[in-house]
């Protein structure tokens, strides 16, 4: 039996309608940026396999880091003890974070970092002694799965049958360069009548929306309003951080910085599960006091796990080399002379580009999980390349480590397939 049948008998999978999508193709192997299947196909990893895996699939250097930690320390409650990989980490990344983090708090996936950045910003208020209990995030948004992710999260798609349950927040439109002056009437509406805790919001790149882009002088604007009126602002790096606009990070492009940052995804490069909750130092000092209580009462078992710091260390290294710098700027340079060659195609509306991440929004009206989209799917691993549209857009998200061959294939294969259509 093959992995696909045998798969059929006990698993679930995320994000699946099972009866109308039966099957799941077997992986056994993955390199670099090339997937093999349980048949010896090989497909283009051009997503990094949702954004997580930017030096490629079982990177030498990264599994060599992790085998050695393995060796030493496996896992320790972060409760009650520290260690070299927790400690180093947090070192590493006060360095390349935007200029006013300074606390590191440890999660296990992207929605857990952005739960425990949404009580972070509740307690320090509730610390000071204000009741402030709601929060403002930008439509279209997505932050992740659990409940109070889900209640920030605008992609209703995903949150249907929950509703009721969810956190009351204030939907803003996303920056689009001539509604800045409607945004910030609709603050100042919202202010006016609610007490605000915090803005939500993915700087630059809005992934899971389209990799929908927006510019930094126009969320600056936002975020400068939430400054003036006390309102934490909570930026949402799972997806952005670590390369993927060509900056280390979204936010160091935008010149009002974040109270607190959600770090996931690439964080690990790919390898293992693990969060971060960053913030600054006057947020976590709103949390000392002489009573337990005024602590930040949160936590999860493999919270610093050693491996997945090791994996992350590795992953910072790697990230500040002179080589995946180059690499991350080859890969725009290419992006964007793909978007020129292309923008002209009678398929297409829009094709926009930011660091490695490239959209391409089709003529085609296809929903979220339609009949296209499933096709064009299909039409891409027959050719060999892995992309996994969403609704109306194609998006490229390659490992820094493609080289120009495999990305010059994942460009003519979006054509071709284009021609299709
Ligand atoms: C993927 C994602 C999340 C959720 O992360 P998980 O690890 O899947 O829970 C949150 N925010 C953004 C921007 C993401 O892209």
């Amino acid at each position: 039996m093959t992995l696909q049948e045998r798969d059929k008998k006990h698993l679930w999978h995320p994000l699946k309608q099972h009866q109308t999508h039966p099957n799941s193709l077997g992986i056994v192997k993955a390199k670099g940026c090339v997937l093999t299947d349980e048949h010896g196909n090989e497909y283009i990893d051009a997503i990094s396999s949702w954004y997580t895996c930017i030096f490629g699939h079982c990177n030498d250097y990264i599994t060599s880091r992790v085998y050695d930690q393995m060796q030493r320390l496996d896992q320790i409650m972060f409760s009650d003890f520290t260690h070299e990989p927790a400690v180093k980490l947090s070192e590493e990344l006060i360095k390349i974070l935007p200029e006013n983090q300074n606390r590191i708090f440890f999660n296990d996936n992207g929605s857990t970092a952005v739960e425990a950045g949404i009580k972070m910003a509740l307690q320090y208020h509730f610390n000071k002694g204000e009741k402030r209990n709601l929060f403002i995030a930008l439509e279209n948004g997505f932050h992740g799965d659990t409940f109070g992710a889900m209640s920030v999260s605008g992609l209703s798609v995903y949150n249907g049958p929950f509703e009721d349950f969810l956190m009351h927040v204030e939907r803003i439109p996303v920056p689009n360069g001539e509604n800045n002056e409607d945004i910030l009437e609709q603050l100042k509406e919202i202010v006016s009548k609610q007490k605000i805790a915090g803005f939500i919001y993915e700087p630059l790149v809005q992934g899971a929306a389209g990799m929908k882009i927006h510019k930094a002088e126009d969320l600056n604007v936002i975020l400068q309003f939430c400054k003036e009126n006390d309102i934490l602002t909570i930026a949402d790096e799972v997806m952005t951080g670590f390369g993927k606009t060509g900056n280390n990070f979204a936010s160091n492009e935008i010149e009002t910085k974040p109270d607190i940052i959600c770090l996931s995804k690439a964080l690990t490069a790919g390898l293992v599960p693990m969060a971060i909750t960053s913030c600054t130092e006057e947020i976590y000092e709103a949390f000392l006091g002489d009573s337990i209580a005024e602590g930040f009462m949160h936590c999860h078992t493999y919270s610093a796990n050693p491996i997945a710091c090791r994996a992350a260390l590795a992953g910072i290294e790697l990230l500040q080399s002179e080589e995946i710098q180059q690499n991350i700027h080859q890969i725009s340079k290419a992006h964007i002379a793909f978007s020129n060659e292309i923008k002209h195609h009678n398929k297409i509306t829009n094709v926009n580009s930011k660091g490695v991440i490239l959209a391409i929004d089709l003529k085609t009206n296809s929903s979220r999980y339609g009949s296209l989209r499933d096709q064009l799917l299909k039409s891409f691993m027959d050719e060999g390349v892995f992309l996994r549209p969403l609704g109306n857009t194609i998006y490229l998200q390659p490992p820094y480590v493609i080289t120009e061959e495999q990305l010059k294939k994942v460009y003519t294969t979006i054509e071709k397939v284009l021609d299709t259509l």
